[in-house]
């Protein structure tokens, strides 16, 4: 049987794994220079940075896309390391202590800046431990088979019960239950800006699982309760360009092919079922299935037509809520950052309204860097992406796609400098000190993904939405990746394609 993938991000990789492991013939087609979408790297003057990920949830042993990476026999071969970020507030910072001697730091040190709501965060910390053991029970369902599985379901369903009553609630209702304090609430809800999701908008029973407890402090055991286990933070080793090869090694040993700036621009369509791609350069090739990844709207409608597809299909992929964009300054730098930064990944926030600092940046109205930003410096782990001595860092925030005042061409140097003014204020002398530096706007994204929109991680997690379907109304025909009901995030997509295939397989197997 043979395949044709359309884009080589995780979502592609994975997939393509799969397939050669399967004993598929498979083909991955990308429009861009390289392969990885955006886990991909970039390099200048002997410095390499991460255009996308930085710290993954999940990536342990025994965790989601562990079992999912030693199912494909590269567990040994994807190296990490379980590490933690802080958060920084304008009046005070989330650093773990030096000696800690609760697991449940942040709770006390929560109680300590808010007495008024000490009752609310331990009620919440309750709610925090409930979420994590229904989320285990289910994944251990998944993974179990008959009565157990029958068994593991039941138990969660019990536990699920309580919380009913707040399936409905937003975040932002979830968080006035526990907390009077909006600064509090804040600090649970400013994480939804890497979203772009208002609070208002973003599910209630969420909250927990946007505010693991082990990406704050990497000893924070991970079994916190009988049934309840949370989710490990971890840094790939040599960055996300290491898991790349890896899996691009993966599917050429499996006779896999791979091949960069091929935009595929038609899907073709028999009879109502994908037979094949035709490339930008006239490239054709025919197969028995295809995967594409990339924009919903630009790879359902644009290479497939709408005469191609049921009407309410089509209304689908013209609602997708889509998130914002970012801007990106990469930094190469000759001296030690870490005396003013000593964590890999810290978020600076300037603001406690998170609601309009999003709802603006989804108007076009850009911060400029002065309601949050992140640093990463990954050469703190892997000091071989700079030269000796020197490091990699990166500075980010969130960006409109366009903005409400010039262009991201016109602006890019000028809003560059902005954000590393803010940036500044927390390690000094970068600008001065830079030996390299890259800047990526909204509008290079767009070249990178092939996104007229380009959606930093894909579809916006709002409340009453979901991505578009696996399985198009085209026969032979997949989606997958960050816009489709994979939803957002490398752990989300590598586990969801992963069913995805074998979902793919069983079809096959049946025909
Ligand atoms: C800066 C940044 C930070 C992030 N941080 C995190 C994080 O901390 N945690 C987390 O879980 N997630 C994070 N994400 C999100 C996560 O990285 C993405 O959701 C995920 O990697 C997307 O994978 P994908 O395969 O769906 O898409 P992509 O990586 O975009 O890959 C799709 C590929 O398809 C190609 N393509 C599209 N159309 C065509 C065509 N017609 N022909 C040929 N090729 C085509 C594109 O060029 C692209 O390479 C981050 C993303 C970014 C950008």
């Amino acid at each position: 049987m043979k395949a044709i993938i359309i884009g080589s991000g995780i979502s592609g990789l994975t997939a393509a794994c799969y397939l050669v492991k399967s004993g598929w013939e498979v083909t991955i087609y990308e429009q861009f220079n390289k392969i990885g979408g955006v886990t991909g790297q970039i390099e200048k003057e002997g410095y390499i940075w991460d255009l996308g990920q930085m710290l993954v949830e999940g990536f342990g042993p025994g965790e989601p896309v562990g079992l999912i990476f030693s199912e494909l026999g590269i567990a040994d071969k994807i190296k990490t390391i379980r590490t933690e970020r802080a958060y920084v507030f304008p009046d005070f910072d989330l650093y773990k202590p030096e000696k800690s001697s609760d697991f449940f730091w942040r709770r006390e040190k929560f109680k300590k800046l808010f007495p008024d709501d000490a009752d609310g965060i331990d009620k919440y910390y309750k709610f925090y431990i409930k979420m994590m053991e229904i989320v285990t029970l289910a994944r251990k369902a998944e993974y179990s088979k008959g009565l157990k599985s029958i068994f593991l379901k039941i138990k969660m369903f019990l536990k699920l019960l309580p919380v009913l009553p707040k399936m409905k609630w937003n975040s932002q209702k979830m968080m006035e239950h526990f907390f009077k304090s909006e600064k509090l609430q804040a600090v649970f809800l400013t994480i939804l800006a890497d979203f772009v999701t208002p609070p208002t908008q973003f599910v209630g029973l969420g909250v927990p699982f946007i505010n693991p407890e082990a990406s704050f402090d990497e000893l924070v055991p991970l079994k916190i309760s009988k049934t309840g286990i949370h989710p490990s933070y971890r840094y790939i080793l040599g960055g996300m360009g290491s898991m790349v090869d890896v899996l691009v090694k993966t599917i050429e040993e499996g006779g896999g092919k791979l091949y960069v700036n091929k935009t595929v621009k038609r899907i073709l369509i028999e009879n109502g079922a994908a037979k094949g791609i035709l490339c930008e350069d006239e490239t054709k090739e025919m197969a028995d299935l295809i995967l594409a990844s990339g924009g919903a709207r630009e790879i359902l409608l644009d290479t497939i037509g709408k005469k191609h597809l049921p009407e309410d299909f089509v209304l689908k992929v013209k609602d997708i809520p889509l998130m914002e964009s970012i801007l990106m300054v990469h930094l190469g730098i000759d001296f030690d950052p870490t005396p003013h930064q000593k964590l890999s990944t810290v978020y600076y926030y300037g603001t406690y309204d998170i609601d309009k600092a999003i709802k603006e940046c989804r108007i076009g109205k850009y911060h400029e860097g002065r309601e949050g930003f992140v640093i990463f410096i990954p050469t703190i782990f892997s000091p071989e992406l700079a030269p000796s001595g020197h490091h990699a860092l990166t500075v980010y925030t969130i960006a409109p796609n366009i903005l409400d005042k010039g262009s991201w061409e016109e602006r890019k140097e000028e809003l560059a400098e902005k954000l590393l003014i803010e940036a500044e204020k927390v390690i000094p002398s970068l600008r001065e000190n830079a030996k390299a530096k890259v800047i990526l706007t909204p509008e290079d994204f767009k070249k990178i993904t092939h996104l007229k929109h380009h959606a930093f991680g894909g579809m916006a997690p709002i409340m009453g939405k979901s991505g578009i379907p696996h399985k198009t109304p085209i026969k032979n025909l997949w989606f997958i990746g960050a816009q489709s009901e994979s939803g957002a995030g490398l752990p989300n997509i590598i586990s969801d394609t992963s069913r995805t295939m074998k979902r793919i397989f069983k079809e096959f197997k049946k025909s």
